[in-house]
């Protein structure tokens, strides 16, 4: 038997010292939860640094948000697909670089679209006439000096009010920046690509903070290949458990144990928790004793958005040779936006995207219903469109194991909620996308970072417990020489 794995069921709090105190273990232990890039990473930090290390993973797969399908027989992500910050400071490019993974760079610097730019793409009506480019290049000036003013909104309010309250009150003040007919349609596009970004409706997302994130230089690069090339790197030689979902964490006062589904117990020195917010928020796992009143209102003033892709996959090209397709409407809720991934990769598939309410509403619907709304769009605007030969449609926010995409700010996000949030418990750490330090959440690098901050954390911890401190087994990868060495490899076609 794996000395971490206890049989025994009925193990309470305050016997569990006692009942690992008879086994001999030198090696310190710990048990992270979740293989998501952040629960690998710090399992991977750890492994490196000579401790004992078991991931617990409820699904039957690695990566958690990160999902590279094969099924279509080429890459397509359901979760994560774009590298945000294409520069040496992304902490995955050592990684990135290291594995010759190719980027398809999507937009530069601060694009008014966050991750394109507008350089190669088409906007249609919902009548399927397409929308004069330069009227989208207009749209866009006012969208941007709509958000400008919002700042000053935001000067004059003491309280955080709503992005879409500041919308409003600036539309109110400047009656020159009201759109009508098609233009208003566009204005409503740009907020719906807004909203995409924060996975929330614009109603929902902090005025405050909206635009407070230290987004890495470099732009928006598309992973051509996926994300998984990168979990399975970083996952190699790990004890990784999947089908083991946690239901029950009791931090004692000098191990931690750990409950699965079937009833199994582990054990380790400490305990590093990385499923998502969405899964804290539901309560999911019982934490013995209760989590603090201060953490768990953490995690409830926190928001956790949806995001849902929609892939289809055709036998022919029937679209234009662009990087993304749009569909404006009268309401943000109601546009649309394809990403044409055959531009990026070769392969004839277009990913439709829906975020915020519009995402949680389209999962009340059957993956048929789903992929024949969607195909009603692509018909809208290439009305001799052929069916698809596959699709596939992502559930992130009623799976059990995500329950969202990615965290954003509410409005009146108190100012020490991540602070709170990444707080350890004793033996309890907490890494994954929300409690990452540099502004980075809902990112893959951020998670990334996370995972590694928790796991330095957490070895701290045990070593300084242990007695050892004055050297501590730190292994570090070599970033410096692999980026002098291998450039990152970007194209645009
Ligand atoms: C649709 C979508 C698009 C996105 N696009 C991008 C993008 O383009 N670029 C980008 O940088 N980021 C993007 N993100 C965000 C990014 O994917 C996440 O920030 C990141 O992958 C989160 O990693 P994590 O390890 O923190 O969490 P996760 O990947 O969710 O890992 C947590 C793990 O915990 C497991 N788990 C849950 N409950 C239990 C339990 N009870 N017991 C055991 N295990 C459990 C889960 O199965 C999961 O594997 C996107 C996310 C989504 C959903």
């Amino acid at each position: 038997m794996d000395p971490n794995e206890l049989f025994s069921t009925n193990l309470i709090d305050g016997t569990i010292s006692s009942h690992i105190n008879r086994q001999c273990n030198p090696q310190p232990s710990v048990i992270v939860i979740g293989a998501g890039i952040s629960g690998i990473a710090a399992a991977r930090r750890l492994y490196d640094a000579s401790f004992k290390v078991t991931v617990l993973e409820s699904r039957d797969r690695l990566g958690g948000r990160i999902h590279t399908d094969y099924s279509f027989g080429c890459p397509v992500d359901m979760g994560a697909s774009w590298l945000h910050g294409v520069c040496n400071e992304n902490p995955l490019a050592p990684l990135i670089r290291s594995l010759g993974l190719k980027l398809y760079r999507t937009s530069g610097d601060d694009s008014i679209l966050y991750d394109h730019d507008l350089e190669s793409y088409m906007l249609f009506n919902m009548d399927g006439h397409q929308v004069p480019p330069q009227m989208v290049t207009e749209i866009g000036d006012t969208f941007k000096r709509i958000m400008e003013e919002t700042g000053k909104v935001r000067d004059e309010h003491p309280h955080d009010i709503s992005v879409h309250q500041a919308i409003s009150i600036v539309l109110k003040r400047h009656p020159e920046l009201r759109q009508q007919g098609l233009a208003h349609e566009v204005l409503q596009w740009y907020i719906c690509r807004l909203e995409a970004w924060f996975s929330a409706d614009a109603d929902m997302l902090s005025l405050k903070t909206w635009d407070q994130e230290d987004v890495l230089s470099g732009g928006h690069g598309l992973m051509v290949q996926g994300y998984g090339p990168v979990i399975e790197a970083l996952a190699q030689d790990l004890d990784i458990r999947l089908n083991h979902r946690v239901i029950k964490i009791s931090n004692g006062y000098n191990k931690a144990m750990v409950t699965v589904e079937d009833g199994r117990n582990f054990v380790a020195d400490a305990v590093l928790v990385t499923v998502p917010v969405g899964v804290l928020k539901a309560n999911l796992i019982e934490f013995v004793p209760k989590l603090p009143d201060w953490k768990v209102a953490a995690i409830n003033d926190l928001g956790m958005g949806n995001e849902n892709k929609i892939a289809l996959r055709f036998d022919r090209v029937f679209w234009p040779n662009v990087e993304f397709l749009g569909i404006v409407a009268p309401t943000s809720y109601a546009c649309g936006y394809f990403l044409n991934l055959h531009k990026a990769t070769g392969h004839p598939v277009l990913v439709y995207m829906a975020a915020g309410r519009f995402a949680f509403d389209l999962e009340k619907l059957s993956d048929e219903a789903v992929a024949n709304f969607v195909m009603l769009q692509v018909k809208k605007m290439f009305p001799d469109a052929s069916e698809p030969v596959q699709y596939l449609v992502s559930r992130w926010g009623a799976d059990p194991n995500s329950l969202g995409c990615y965290t954003y700010d509410l409005v009146g996000k108190p100012d020490d909620l991540y602070d709170r949030l990444r707080a350890p418990l004793g033996n309890l750490f907490f890494g994954g996308e929300a409690v990452c330090i540099d502004d980075h959440q809902g990112s893959v690098h951020g998670a990334y970072s996370a995972g590694v901050m928790a796991a330095d954390n957490c070895q701290k911890y045990i070593l300084e417990k242990q007695g050892h401190m004055e050297n501590p087994p730190l292994v570090s990868v070599r970033h410096e020489i692999i980026e002098s060495t291998i450039p990152l490899q970007i194209s645009r076609m």
